[in-house]
């Protein structure tokens, strides 16, 4: 699937929150952590990794949840204010954030180009062992980006 004309937008499930993609997403993977199991309510999350200028909220009010892990780190999580659905977060890298690719208006072309914590995967869950994947966090998130590009232009 070809990318698309950018920009284009998302929101949470009542509408309150609306966002805009100035840009193409740097990549998109799965994130099988058991946080994201937890606020997804499902066996993994979809992520995607924007600069921080290609990411912009264009109406409504959102609230913050600081996430604690095991190892310490602190991540704010974005919800939208009312329904409280999971928007984006902000990771320790400087300059980016994580966003839902779920939440996305029409998310047809952010096909994911790997799968990060597997290690802590639902066992039914089947790894297409063609993409990256890492067991835990991607310890350079460059390989990713790689294999988003080279996807996006086969
Ligand atoms: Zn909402
Ligand atoms: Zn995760």
């Amino acid at each position: 699937m070809a990318l698309p004309e950018f920009p284009v937008e998302g929101g949470c499930q009542c509408g309150a929150v609306r966002y805009r993609l100035r840009a193409a997403p740097l990549t998109v993977y799965n994130c099988h952590c058991k946080d994201c199991q937890r606020f997804s309510g499902a066996a993994w999350s979809i992520s995607m990794i924007l600069r921080d200028e290609d990411f912009e909220v264009t109406f409504g009010q959102t609230v913050r949840y600081d996430r604690k892990a095991a190892s310490g780190n602190v991540t704010p999580m974005n919800f939208c204010a009312h329904c409280y659905g999971w928007l984006w977060n902000v990771p320790a890298t400087p300059g980016i954030k994580v966003v839902r690719a779920g939440t996305l208006d029409n998310m047809d072309w952010a096909e994911p180009v790997g799968n990060i914590w597997t290690d802590s995967r639902a066992a039914w869950v089947k790894i297409d062992p063609e993409l990256v994947n890492f067991p835990k966090q991607a310890p350079d998130r460059r390989l990713l980006f790689v294999a988003w590009t080279r996807h996006n232009h086969d």
